[in-house]
Parts: structure tokens; sequence; C-alpha cells
């Protein structure tokens, strides 16, 4: 960023969340279905049709409020949101307005500077507050056919109308790119964690738009913002982001006006351009929604939601370093997913090693499922035949270099280590005597070589391990033949 100025962002991102029924109505959620097959009077907007709240709306809400760091308001109230729209046919869209459902959160997450490769390094930890996390129902869809000016025709599907959303909303905290993309993905992965969504932006289940504004270094009131919009991937609102700030800095350079607009990114040009200025408050006329009652939660409900919240990816990180002696950036990588996460702590649990784990699965096993596009809970090697094979290595049945095989066998066959090294016969010979029969054998062929190493070249020890390890057909367990043939030397 230009020397002498700072930026300042806001995050307000959509999450549907993960029913299979929607919010007022007991239609499916499911996605890629015929158009409006989907659909009911409630959700179709017809008059005299009457909403009825969800009950696993509020579960859920209530799991992504509680792994957000928000207060869960006893009462809440949904209001009418007043616009026209042609996918939004009743005329208005069920929202929460002043009393919504979740309030005041405080959020900790890890963010990082970036290199000029986008590598992360130096990851601190950092306070955002959350303002609210409000429920709504999603609007339907408009589909355009052709391209623009052609004389073509739009559609509109209502499959998607009273989908159940919330709306997170941050403080204005951010003050780089980085921050607000490192905020995203923290939310993407603990609604992902929790259950509450499946937080997918690909197929439009989380959806976000930032809010960019700049000042000049120790200003304390916040200048004009702009909201952006269309941003489909994180990557994509990144790059948004930082465009955006230097748009803004270089208007106000040349003294022009930076005005309240929505801006939507174009990612082939690479840059944000008007949608529509917001120079007055829209003025949606919001009102209490008449047909539905006060949203109330217990106590006792807000309890029972504490304790069936599992373990968060931050208190697993900290607990995998305290616990298993991990370090920072492999007990990172291995909460970037709860499956990733659960799988691992199987494996060190069962094979008693959790540092060998934690190398096995982020490297050996990681990268063949990344290849074949698979995730740990659908790996074909299970935790239980993984920590089967470290236990083979730590007690020398094989070596570390044949587990390596032994892993890529056991992931294509499916087979446990046990069945791989039988039918292989890889054992790895560890037995003293054994071993000292090999030595013996190898030290009468070479009588030569075994003086001149009497008489001081030390260096012909690595010639006889060579050929005793040939003699075993690389089973012999290497520590083992060096302590034996120095001893018999
Ligand atoms: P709007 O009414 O335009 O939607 P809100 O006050 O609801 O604005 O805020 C929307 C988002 O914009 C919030 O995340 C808030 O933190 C952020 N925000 C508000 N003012 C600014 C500003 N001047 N610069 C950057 N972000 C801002
Ligand atoms: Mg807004
Ligand atoms: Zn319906």
């Amino acid at each position: 960023m230009k020397e002498g100025w700072e930026a300042v962002i806001g995050m307000e991102i959509h999450a549907q969340l993960a029913t299979e029924t929607k919010i007022f109505c007991g239609c499916a959620t499911s996605f890629g279905d015929e158009p409006n097959s989907n659909t009911c009077p409630v959700c179709l907007g017809l008059p005299g049709a009457l909403p009825v709240l969800n009950e696993r709306v509020v579960d859920l809400a209530a799991k992504a409020a509680l792994a957000l760091g928000l207060n869960i308001n006893e009462t809440s109230i949904f209001s009418r949101k007043n616009y026209f729209y042609p996918d939004l046919p009743k005329g208005y869209q069920i929202s929460q307005y002043d009393k919504p459902f979740s309030s005041d959160g405080k959020l900790k997450i890890l963010t990082a500077e970036r290199d000029e490769g986008g590598h992360a390094r130096n990851w601190q930890p950092m306070n955002i507050g959350i303002t609210r996390m409000h429920l709504e129902e999603d609007a339907g869809k408009n589909v355009h056919e052709g391209l623009p000016d052609t004389d073509k025709y739009s559609y509109v599907d209502l499959n998607r109308a009273g989908t159940p959303l919330a709306e997170i909303v941050t403080e204005p905290d951010f003050r780089t790119s980085w921050q607000a993309y490192d905020y995203v993905n923290h939310v993407r992965r603990v609604l992902q964690w929790v259950g509450a969504s499946e937080a997918d932006m690909e197929k439009g289940n989380l959806r976000c738009e930032a809010n960019v504004s700049v000042r000049k270094v120790g200003e304390t009131e916040f200048r004009n913002k702009s909201e952006l919009k269309n941003l489909n991937s994180v990557r994509f609102m990144q790059k948004a982001i930082e465009f955006e700030i230097d748009r803004q800095i270089k208007a106000h350079e040349n003294g022009e006006e930076v005005s309240q607009e929505t801006r939507l990114w174009d990612d082939n040009k690479n840059e944000t351009r008007v949608m529509r200025s917001k120079e007055n408050a829209d003025d949606y006329r919001y009102f209490p929604e008449p047909d539905l009652q006060p949203l109330r939660v217990s106590a006792e409900f807000v309890e029972r939601s504490k304790n069936e919240m599992p373990e968060l990816p931050a208190a697993m990180m900290e607990r995998f370093q305290d616990e298993y002696g991990l370090n920072f950036n492999d007990a990172a990588q291995l909460v970037a997913e709860k499956n990733l996460a659960d799988f691992y702590e199987k494996t060190a649990r069962i094979s008693e090693n959790p540092k060998a784990s934690a190398n096995w699965i982020l490297t050996e096993l990681m990268r063949e499922l990344n290849n074949a596009g698979k995730t740990p809970s659908n790996s074909p090697v299970s935790p239980e035949n993984l920590a089967e094979l470290i236990k083979f290595i730590d007690s020398g049945k094989i070596s570390g270099k044949q587990a390596k095989d032994v892993l890529i066998e056991m992931y294509s066959t499916k087979k446990t280590a046990e069945d791989i090294v039988s039918e292989q016969g890889l054992e790895q010979i560890s037995d003293v005597e054994a071993i000292g029969k090999l030595v013996e054998e190898v030290m009468s062929n070479n009588s030569g070589q075994v003086e001149a190493y009497r008489g001081g070249n030390k260096k012909l020890l690595g010639f006889f391990v060579g050929q005793i390890m040939k003699a075993s057909q690389g089973k012999a367990n290497p520590k083992v033949v060096n302590e034996v043939l120095r001893d018999k030397l």
C-alpha cells in the first residue's frame, strides 16, 4: 500500500445453512433440480400462505454463532425487507433487522503477511469484531439466456427462494486484503467444522462482499466506502480489494471524489466497475413480519448447543502442539479440515507415535490423496492401517524406506501393512544371531579387506555394510549390521 495511507475493510458473508428443507416451508434445498420443482405456496409467495420456522435452522445457526464467538440473543425478530425484483415474488425478503439472532462477537483468527510469491509468513493472532449474524431467506435466481442486447429470454427459477442463510457482518477491523482473505477462510472452515454450512464458494453456498475505504494513517474518521460484489473465490476477493485500495488512493490524491457505491469485480479485466451508486441509504421499509412469532431461545438451548460443539480448530491446533509436541506448521496443516484432524488424531493414538503420524500423513499420504483428488474421509488407507505401518517401523520390522513402498502398495490395493510385508517377504532382519552369520560369511569372503581394516583403513566399514546388505537382499537392519560388524571386526 502507498506510504501514508491505510485501508479500512469490513466483510459481509452469506452462508447457506446446511438444512435439507427451506427456512419457512418443507421444500427441498437440493441443488440442480428441475427449475421451479422445489416450490410451494409459501416460497412462491402466494397470498395467504403462512411461513413456519424450520427448527433445524435454529440448531445450525446456534452452532455457527458459537463457532464465531457471537452472543445468541434470547429474542430475535423476523422483519420484512421490502424491495422489488423478479426473483422475489413476495415483494419482500424475510430477514432480521434491529433484533438479530446473534450479535457482539469477538473472533480470534490467524493471519499472515505474504511475500512476493504469495507465500504466507509470520502467522499472528488477530481479533475481529463480529457485529452480528442474522437469519434470512435467500431469493430465487434469474437466468439470462444468450448475450446482453440480443432478443433472448430471461427466466426465473425459484428453487433457491426460501433457502436459509446466515448473514455474518464484521466491524471495519481489517487493514489489509490478506487479513480479509484469512478471515473468510477461517469462517469457511469453522462453518464446515461444526456442520452449519457446506460453505463452498463454488456451489454458491458461501458468498462474500467486501466493504472498502482508505484513509490517511492517523485519521480517526472513516471515509466513503465502496461495496464489492461478484467475488467468486477468496482469491478474487483479495485481488478485488487490492485493486480497490489503489483506485481509491489515486482518486483521493487526484482530488476526485470517492462516492459510496456498489462495484462488481471483473476477473477477466482484473478491475472493479460501478454497479450502482449508493448515495442515499436504501430504504427497505423494514417492519416486523406479522406472520411469525418472535424467535425465543432458552438458556438451556444455548447450553445444550455449547455442549454439542466439537473442539474448534484453534483449540485443537494448540492441543496438538502441547500434547503431541508438533510444531506450529504441522499442527496448522492438520487442522485445515476436520476430516484430516480426526484422521491424524486416530493415527497418533493407535500408533503411539504422534510425530511420525504427522509426517506420514502430511507428506506420503496427502501426496497420494491429492494426486487422486481424494480427502482423508475416503482414504483407501485407514488410520488403523497407517498406525500399524508406523508401528512396524518403530519396532524395526521394516525400514522407513521399505515403508514408503508398502504405503503405496497399501494405497492401491487396500491391503493391510501386515499382509503386504508377509506377502513380499519384506520383514527386516534384526536378529543379532542371523546378522552375525551374514557378517562372518562376508568377512571370510573378503579376508584381504578385513586385514586392511584392522590395519587402520576404517573407511572400509562402508564396504562391509554394503556387502552384508547385498547378501541379505536389503533386508538386514542397517543399525544392527553396523553394531555387529564393529564388534566382529
Ligand atoms: P451498509 O448500510 O452500506 O450496508 P453497514 O453500516 O451495514 O453499511 O456496514 C456494512 C459493512 O461495511 C460492515 O462490515 C462494516 O463494518 C463495513 N463498513 C462500514 N463503514 C465502512 C467504511 N467507511 N469503510 C470500510 N468498511 C466499512
Ligand atoms: Mg450492506
Ligand atoms: Zn416451499
